[in-house]
């Protein structure tokens, strides 16, 4: 090739290396900056003569040296390149973020390579860094996960109340009764239905019904402890798993229960309405076949209280 061939080909590769968006940053074996690209000077505002033979350390004090230079040294010695990627290092130099888009990231990510550079006489003197802007990258999975979790929680929500959904909610006790199996840990099944609801929506309508349901689920929302797992098991029924607590233990949150509701006063256009609630209690003492017994098991003693006069709390085995 000729010598105005190859000065051409040199004049190419500057003038690529000047335009492209990647951080291009050449250093020596002191780590010093050999070469600084116009992404570099834009992003640092450090211009080129300002940081040539400067340490690398010194502009960028953020870099954990210790590290850097264990990364490096491992890429002179094998010869072979060395990757940093956003998810386990958000960047290695800091720099701001100036993406209109993604622009509620204060830094930008980034993800770097560090190429061994060979010398003439094949020995590896120097390493060429080059800088990735991963921020939109970074910032779409993080909104996507955002938005995962976001899903994830609705999914197991119920819209009128808040509480867990009857699907979450027996995801939850199949859970529990798997922990029982496994650890012969004790659990209990609180579950209840309002009395004589239908009275209450046919006397003061669907809508008010609903704001029952709610208030009733702000009751049991005061009531549980965080570990507890309270759900909506059907139109005005509920079910709450107490996990680590007993027969006696459950009977006693149930009681309270019964009474914070019985005190409740719901007002809807101007009326106010009381209602009261009958429960049954079950625990993991009694021998079962499986998660849904617990849930017969409290159903039939709930099913006890209503035929004993309800707004009252039956335990399961029945006397
Ligand atoms: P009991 O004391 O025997 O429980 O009498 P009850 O009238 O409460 O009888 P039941 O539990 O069978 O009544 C359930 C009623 O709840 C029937 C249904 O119309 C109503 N319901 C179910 N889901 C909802 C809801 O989301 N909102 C409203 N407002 N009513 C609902
Ligand atoms: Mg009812
Ligand atoms: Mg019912």
């Amino acid at each position: 090739m000729s010598k105005i061939a190859d000065f051409n080909e040199l004049h190419w590769l500057l003038a690529i290396l000047q335009s492209i968006d990647v951080g291009v940053v050449v250093l020596d074996r002191e780590y010093r900056v050999q070469v600084w690209n116009t992404f570099m000077e834009n992003r640092s505002g450090r211009q080129p003569h300002e940081v040539r033979q400067k340490s690398f350390f010194s502009l960028f004090p953020e870099v954990e040296e210790d590290w850097f230079r264990y990364k490096v040294e491992s890429v002179i010695t094998l010869g072979t390149p060395a990757f940093t990627i956003w998810e386990q290092r958000p960047y290695l130099v800091r720099f701001k973020n100036y993406q209109p888009i993604t622009g509620q990231e204060e830094f930008m990510y980034q993800n770097t390579t560090i190429l061994p550079l060979q010398g003439t006489n094949s020995s590896i003197e120097h390493i060429c860094l080059i800088i990735y802007d991963a921020t939109n990258v970074a910032v779409n999975k993080q909104q996507l996960q955002a938005a995962n979790l976001q899903l994830q929680k609705l999914s197991r929500t119920d819209r009128l109340t808040g509480l867990n959904n009857r699907g979450y909610w027996e995801e939850c006790l199949q859970h529990e009764y798997a922990r029982h199996r496994r650890y012969q840990s004790m659990a209990a099944l609180v579950m209840f239905d309002i009395d004589h609801f239908k009275r209450i929506n046919d006397g003061h309508g669907h809508p008010a019904g609903d704001k029952v349901i709610q208030a009733v689920a702000e009751v049991v929302r005061k009531q549980v402890r965080d570990t507890d797992v309270a759900g909506r098991y059907g139109g005005e029924e509920f079910a709450i798993l107490l996990p680590d607590v007993d027969k006696a233990g459950a009977q006693r949150f149930a009681e309270r229960l019964r009474q914070s509701v019985e005190a409740i006063i719901v007002s809807h256009e101007g009326q106010a309405i009381r209602l009261t609630i009958s429960l049954g209690v079950a625990d993991l003492s009694e021998m079962l076949e499986g998660y849904e017994q617990l849930i017969e098991h409290a159903d039939q003693a709930l099913y006890a209280a209503k035929l004993g006069g309800r707004n009252q709390v039956r335990v399961y085995p029945l006397a």
